[in-house]
């Protein structure tokens, strides 16, 4: 009963045989070889149409320096206040980008609201000197709080953006659980509407550790190769990074992988619901935010179950938790056991309805 994180699981055993395969024999370093050119062909058709796209090991790198792309040293990147790039990176995307300026922005359910991505834009207007200069929107699909923007939603922050002189950014950790939700393209949720880059993840889905910045037009991506190398993200065996990718697209299993993390989220969701446990932001993709009763927190851990409780400040007051409960982040991945999701919800009904 591990709901810790969806980077607590392994890689697939597609991605894994693969990666054994291409274990055998020689082949060029530093992206000279054939599966890192399959795997440029590969997120070209995905995306349709030509885009530059750089392999990574990590999202962090791959946020940072697709963000350092856009913006000048005396930029703003304007994210949600619980972003990852804000909380979880430690500094990266300030660093790569020599000093760029993260500005919060609030909204509920984790998503940007559009009324303060205007105000920031008032706050911070283009030419006055002693402000920072707005470069970039970064937009998490799915958010930190598990929840997705709608394509309308998308495009009209890629619109109001766009107008104000600005690129968009997608942090793309659970783009794949995102596009089994909403059952749309991958271009529909990225260039269509209106995102410049894109960080697209693989390792929470089933990768062990490969990431892809994607470009939709590669003029942004001109001096790329040498922000990543520079990075030290620049891996002289590429060929595993790509072919964890190729893998991983391969007959859509990709899809595969996230569906089945989305539907046992889901059947989470509708088993604590049934038990009695608040559901405080709506469940888009594989992640749970549940407020439980003390006593069934108690009871699953000295089960063995695993998972994060989670801070509580980005709650409606009406939301968080009151005496006795506990607020927890439950996240399944494509390796979690649907047996599993059963026992959890039992021990919690258990303690629910005695
Ligand atoms: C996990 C995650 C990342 C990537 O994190 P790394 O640990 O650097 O690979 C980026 N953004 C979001 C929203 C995430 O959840």
């Amino acid at each position: 009963m591990d709901f810790a994180s969806d980077n607590a699981s392994g890689a697939s055993d597609r991605v894994m045989a693969a990666l054994v395969h291409a274990n055998k024999g020689f082949a060029p370093a530093y992206g000279a070889d054939a599966a890192t050119k399959e795997a440029e062909a590969r997120l070209g058709a995905l995306f349709e149409r030509e885009c530059a796209v750089f392999l990574l090991a990590t999202g962090t790198a791959s946020n940072a320096l697709a963000l350092a792309s856009f913006t000048p040293p005396w930029g703003a990147i304007f994210c949600h206040q619980d972003a990852h790039v804000m909380d979880d990176e430690c500094g990266a995307p300030e660093f790569y980008s020599a000093g760029a300026k993260l500005v919060g922005l609030s909204g509920s359910d984790g998503k940007i609201d559009a009324q303060s991505f205007d105000a920031a834009l008032e706050a911070y207007p283009r030419g006055l000197v002693k402000q920072v200069q707005p470069a970039v929107l970064t937009l998490s699909q799915a958010t930190e709080s598990g929840t997705l923007y709608s394509l309308d939603e998308i495009a009209a922050f890629g619109a109001r953006a766009h107008d104000a002189g600005l690129a968009v950014h997608m942090d793309g950790a659970r783009f794949a659980n995102s596009i089994a939700a909403l059952g749309c393209t991958p271009a529909q949720m990225t260039w269509r509407a209106g995102v410049d880059v894109l960080s697209l993840g693989a390792s929470k889905n089933g990768a062990i550790a490969c990431e892809a910045v994607v470009f939709f037009d590669s003029s942004h991506a001109h001096d790329f190769v040498y922000r990543r190398k520079r990075a030290g993200h620049t891996l002289s065996k590429s060929r595993f990074l790509a072919t964890q990718m190729n893998a991983w697209l391969e007959d859509d299993h990709w899809l595969d992988l996230t569906r089945h993390a989305n539907s046992c989220a889901a059947q989470l969701e509708a088993g604590l619901r049934n038990a009695g446990a608040r559901i405080v932001w709506p469940r888009h993709v594989n992640e749970v935010f549940a407020v439980v009763p003390r006593a069934a927190d108690v009871a699953l851990k000295e089960a063995g179950a695993r998972y994060y409780e989670w801070p509580s400040r980005a709650l409606a007051p009406e939301q968080a938790p009151r005496e006795g409960e506990v607020f927890v982040r439950l996240v399944c991945s494509f390796a979690t056991d649907p047996a599993d999701v059963a026992r959890f919800v039992a021990i919690c009904a258990q303690i629910t309805k005695g």
